[in-house]
């Protein structure tokens, strides 16, 4: 297809070329520059760049600019390409202060004027902050050939022992090992553990497609960040935490969708929980649920909500949390969000569309950001209170392994994003009957 696109290119070159020796007052042009960012990434204190630029007038070198925060930082010219209207590939690296930038890309001097084409966010490293006992008793993770995340137990030679999802002992001479993330996003569920279900929607898979993307979406800004699981597979929750604590992040953040809201709200029923005793859970928090509701605000639907909305502790009857994902996470900052009311048809039909799914993940790497680079407190909207249920899921009792090795044919449907989209929409497709599902978000005990 690329071969054929090019040759239609070049005849369109020459047919419009014809004429314009007849008739110059016409010009020459078949359109102005083009050009994109390929790559805007934070490399420590730096921003790495690059990016393709095309001209369908000139096989000349083209001249661009690099702005950051709308101050001209460098000028480069690029290779000349092959032909008219060819890509032509460049690559730098910006030094820059500290902190949150807007990067753009201006294509200069060509007949149409200099033109910015392109902006992306940029951050350069976050400043890290990790409690020294975590960073102490942190061993990485082996991310086995099926994709499964194991803690790691030990090395001896090229064999690794990892902790399995079922809480097994296993040894694996093959795998990837990734010894430190600045962020682990879990997937709430998984596996027999379908979490919330929705019209045309289920919690596990809507949790993982927006896990997936925060990855994405971090690894695309230089920041590192690792997922609990990869795909659809059960993973007890102490095994989460201790995913978290083996890669001493900075936050810990466990997505979720909610189950069980009636109430008719006039906002989203947003819940983001924080772990006791933890201020910077607490402040991510509030700037977490501040963001997801900011953003939820271009969206209408039948909003539902419970007094838990907002930024919240919840706590057992023993006074600790409620959630193990935060109380078998001493000293890692975590947070447990809860975006919409799957439950709620009216809140699943506006998660099944990509670009809600999108929408939420943006504003988690947002969230972060903003945690990260300012002392902002966010929403003051939440609660303490104390809550003896539990779902009694999330535990060890009936959990079976996933295959840790080989092609696992369902590891290998399951890891990509765009077949998780895909079975999303077949999902919705399937839907034909409106149910009201009452239970609360289970499993997260
Ligand atoms: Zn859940």
């Amino acid at each position: 297809m690329h071969r054929l696109g090019l040759a239609i290119l070049c005849l369109a070159v020459m047919a419009a070329a014809a004429p314009a020796r007849t008739a110059p007052a016409i010009g020459p042009w078949l359109g102005a520059p083009r050009g994109s960012f390929d790559l805007v990434r934070g490399v420590g204190d730096a921003i790495e760049v690059s990016g393709t630029v095309r001209d369908p007038d000139s096989a000349s070198a083209l001249d661009v600019a690099i702005l950051v925060d709308g101050e001209r930082v460098q000028r480069l010219t690029t290779d000349r390409p092959g032909g008219f209207g060819e890509p032509v590939s460049f690559t730098t690296t910006v030094a820059t202060d500290p902190g949150l930038h807007r990067v753009c890309l201006r294509l200069l001097g060509d007949s149409f004027g200099h033109r910015t084409v392109d902006c992306r966010d940029a951050t350069t490293a976050p400043p890290r902050s990790v409690d020294p006992a975590v960073e102490a008793n942190a061993t990485g993770v082996l991310v086995t050939p099926t994709g499964v995340v194991a803690p790691v137990l030990g090395v001896d030679g090229n064999d690794y022992t990892v902790l399995t999802p079922c809480g097994a002992e296993a040894t694996l001479s093959e795998g990837t090992f990734v010894e430190r993330a600045r962020v682990v996003i879990d997937a709430g569920h998984g596996g027999s553990e379908s979490g919330a279900v929705g019209v045309g929607i289920t919690e596990k898979n809507l949790n993982l497609v927006v896990a997936e993307l925060v990855v994405e979406k971090l690894e695309s800004l230089g920041i590192s960040a690792q997922l609990t699981r990869t795909w659809d597979y059960r993973v007890p929750i102490k095994t989460r935490a201790d995913i978290a604590a083996a890669l001493a992040p900075d936050i810990f953040v466990s997505v979720h969708h909610n189950g069980g809201a009636r109430r008719a709200s006039v906002r989203p029923g947003t819940e983001v929980f924080y772990a006791e005793g933890m201020p910077e859970s607490e402040r991510a928090a509030r700037i977490m649920y501040e963001e997801m509701v900011d953003a939820l605000d271009d969206y209408s639907a039948n909003w539902v909500s419970t007094v838990n909305e907002g930024a919240s502790l919840r706590l057992r009857e023993e006074g600790d949390d409620l959630y193990g994902i935060h109380r078998y996470s001493p000293g890692i900052p975590s947070i447990i969000t809860e975006f919409v009311y799957l439950s709620n048809p009216s809140e699943a039909a506006l998660m099944r569309q990509v670009e809600l799914q999108e929408l939420e993940a943006d504003t988690i790497v947002s969230a972060l950001l903003r945690w990260w680079w300012t002392d902002e407190d966010g929403s003051s909207r939440g609660r303490q209170f104390v809550d003896s249920s539990s779902s009694g899921t999330g535990g060890f009792d009936g959990c079976a392994d996933p295959p840790l090795v080989g092609n696992s044919p369902l590891a290998r449907r399951e890891s990509t994003l765009a077949l998780q989209q895909a079975e999303l929409g077949r999902q919705a497709a399937r839907a034909l009957t409106p149910a009201l599902f009452l239970a609360t978000d289970p499993a997260v005990d």
